[in-house]
């Protein structure tokens, strides 16, 4: 089969290799629409915790091709989107029902062959049927379960205003699903006009142009601040910004994915004297079902945020494409 594989940090490549052989209680899919996620430059960049050499891609769905002995809820043909987290059950962090923080969390495209490869192998417990959801929205599941787990973890309160640091394909999620949960005032900023436009069809009440006016005109929006300020650039220049927008009584969610070992400072005496709540939201906790429903209801809107669609062929351009083309949104590769 035909797979992306990153070797080394800054070293990619298209090889023919090995279809793998799925496990007794695995699904062998294959792969119909890939999304290049922030997280896979990250790893091409060697700035996140994958295992070298690597079969990137956790954002997918294809089509059932095989079954492992154990599978029952599953056969060949079904249509299905796939949790990249797998964690072990039985560590001290799976025992408190808090398996996002497994302390031996693999991921599918992360620590294992991920979904940039016509064939991928998840375990059945991992598997989900995506309905009447074309495969292109399906591979759109995933980066949302990542923004509802927030929405679990920063609890939208109705009526809360939001600011929004950063609008490519994460943030038009985030504008949206904010909408949904029953924020008022989302207003996002961003370097790209054309990223903001997209952000006010999908939902946003305001957008600001990130330039030499921005602070000003932020301010004078909410000049107490806003109730949740979200940053999901991962620059942590941006993150120590928002801070001075929350109100009193606010939230600062962190959910970019900043480089690791990346510092960004804080006051901490605003921290206290505002009582602000610093609040992290790492990947998936078991929000796929919902994520699913969410999109096939029509509540969220995904396929506005596909821009490209390129073949695996051409994967380390479609990682190019993805962090630096102005156009960008979702690069997603199709291999149906
Ligand atoms: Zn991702
Ligand atoms: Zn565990």
């Amino acid at each position: 089969m035909l797979a992306a594989q990153i070797l080394a940090p800054g070293r990619a490549h298209v090889i023919e290799t090995e279809q793998p052989t799925p496990g007794p209680d695995d699904v062998l899919i294959e792969v119909a629409a890939a999304g290049i996620c922030g997280t896979d430059i990250h790893i091409f960049r060697g700035e996140y915790m994958a295992v070298y050499p690597l079969i990137p891609g956790h954002e997918f769905s294809g089509t059932v091709i095989g079954c492992g002995e154990n599978v029952t809820r599953f056969k060949v043909g079904d249509r299905v989107t796939a949790d990249p987290n797998i964690p072990c059950n039985r560590c001290p962090a799976c025992q408190r029902n808090e398996p996002n923080q497994c302390e031996n969390l693999a991921a599918i495209g992360v620590t294992r062959s991920g979904a940039f490869a016509h064939y991928v192998i998840a375990p059945e417990g991992n598997v989900f049927p995506i309905g009447n959801l074309s495969f292109e929205a399906a591979a759109l599941v995933e980066p949302l379960a990542c923004v509802v787990w927030g929405l679990k973890r920063v609890q939208v309160q109705p009526g809360d205003s939001a600011l929004v640091f950063g609008v490519g394909p994460m943030g038009c999620l985030m504008v949206q699903s904010l909408r949904s949960v029953g924020a008022s005032n989302i207003v996002v900023t961003d370097t790209v006009p054309w990223r903001l436009e997209q952000a006010m069809q999908l939902g946003a009440s305001e957008a600001v142009l990130a330039d030499e006016h921005q602070e000003r005109r932020l301010k004078a929006i909410a000049p107490k601040g806003y109730d949740i300020v979200v940053d999901v650039t991962g620059i942590p220049k941006v993150l120590e910004q928002s801070f001075q927008y929350a109100r009193a009584r606010g939230k600062v969610w962190v959910f970019g994915v900043c480089p690791v070992d990346a510092p960004a400072t804080f006051i901490p005496y605003d921290v206290f004297r505002k009582d602000l709540s610093i609040i992290g939201s790492f990947a998936v906790n078991r929000t796929f079902q919902e994520s699913i429903a969410m999109i096939n209801s029509g509540l969220i809107r995904v396929e506005p945020l596909i821009s490209h669609r390129l073949p695996l062929a051409d994967f380390v351009q479609g990682l190019e494409m993805a962090e630096h083309d102005p156009k960008r949104m979702k690069v997603q590769f199709s291999l149906a």
